[in-house]
């Protein structure tokens, strides 16, 4: 017979998730009802508009994906794009490269800028790109790098975008509830997020939010989007409200109820509270890597104090120390990606482990397992 699973307790300080608040869990732990049952639609609009406050957008069109962020990317990217149509992606990590792999599949023509990992995207770059492809439909980037822990300038780039009448698709997936996200003041056109990172949330859905802009852009479309699941026309039949709704998929009941609670948990801390006490958490971890030797990534200036990326000491063993911090302190931190592996550890203080003791706690944790 198969035993019951029985979940270890973990910090967990790495790219997500994060550790989830005991209120979420308990909320998602309420007996499933229908997908159409009149309670859960007064749910789904008060998630929409719960979403629209995070977010900082007026956006009808707001709501959460049942599905992970990646799909999010696929479907703002997909929605918007034609076999033909010219797209820039600005890259700067792994993220930016999964959206011009996208582009790609999606048949359309790609422009795509790379720039170095560690590194902001170069906003002069992007304006010559911009200049030299006056036909590109759209400007995609990543506002949160969680693969280095690069902040790139929303504003900038999605007014560099506006200026030039494309479309802007910005990944705030890393972003939302733990920096500054400000969907309407950036004037972006489709941005998206995930559940699992600064919300603190369980993994599995996705908030977007499409602008008028990108509605109209995806209404007058020549061909049907290739994906019926992410087809934006048709997931918007389910999740507009006013009695319209028809089915379209069964959302996931209790994995709702609980981004419910954690978008509540949010927003009774008050978004500026919560961005400057995940600031608070990075104030207090470069403090005390600074007093282990240990050295930051990136600049100051563009770090995410919601993931730190660490340059691993020479000598120092990667998997080892990672395997240690989890089996004998129960501390989850995240390995480098693609390029950066074995080069950079990533520490996530996001959601509630923006908190001083979980910092002591890896920084002792590093002190031990390091001094050793
Ligand atoms: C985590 C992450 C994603 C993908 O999210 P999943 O939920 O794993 O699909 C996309 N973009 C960024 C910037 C991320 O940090």
């Amino acid at each position: 017979m198969i035993n019951a699973f029985i979940a270890p307790e973990r910090l967990l300080l790495g790219p997500g998730p994060t550790n989830t608040d005991s209120r979420v869990l308990e909320a998602a732990a309420q007996p499933t009802i229908g997908h159409l049952d009149p309670a859960f639609q007064g749910l789904m609009e008060e998630i929409k508009e719960q979403l629209r406050m995070l977010f900082k957008t007026k956006n009808l069109m707001t709501m959460p994906i049942s599905a992970p962020a990646s799909l999010a990317m696929e479907m703002g990217l997909i929605n918007l794009l034609e076999a033909g149509d010219k797209a820039i992606i600005a890259q700067n990590g792994v993220f930016g490269g999964r959206m011009a792999d996208i582009v790609k599949r999606a048949g359309a023509e790609l422009v795509h800028l790379e720039f170095e990992w560690g590194k902001p995207v170069d906003l002069d770059v992007v304006a010559e790109a911009i200049k030299a492809h006056p036909d590109a439909k759209m400007l995609g980037f990543v506002h949160a790098e969680t693969s280095t822990g690069v902040r790139s300038d929303a504003y900038a780039l999605c007014a560099l975008a506006q200026d030039a009448g494309m479309l802007s698709l910005v990944d705030t997936v890393t972003g939302l509830g733990g920096i500054e996200v400000d969907v309407d003041g950036w004037g972006a056109d489709v941005v998206y997020s995930g559940s699992q990172k600064c919300l603190a949330v369980p993994p599995g859905l996705a908030p977007i939010t499409f602008n008028e802009r990108a509605i109209e852009a995806i209404k007058s479309r020549k061909t049907p989007v290739q994906s019926w699941f992410m087809d934006l026309n048709l997931v918007l039949g389910y999740w507009s409200g006013d009695g319209a709704r028809s089915y379209h998929h069964t959302a996931p009941v209790n994995a709702l109820y609980g981004l419910h609670e954690g978008a509540r948990l949010a927003l009774e801390e008050g978004i500026d509270a919560r961005i400057a006490r995940h600031k608070n958490a990075y104030d207090r971890l470069a403090q005390g890597m600074a007093e282990l030797g240990l050295d930051f990534f990136v600049d100051a200036e563009y770090r995410l104090p919601q993931l730190n990326t660490v340059t691993i000491p020479e000598g120092v063993d990667d998997a080892a120390v990672r395997a240690r911090l989890l089996d004998e302190y129960d501390i989850e931190i995240g390995g480098g990606l693609g390029p950066m592996a074995g080069k950079i550890w990533r520490i996530g203080l996001m959601g509630g482990n923006a908190n001083p003791e979980a910092v002591e706690k890896v920084l002792s944790a590093l002190r031990e397992v390091l001094g050793q």
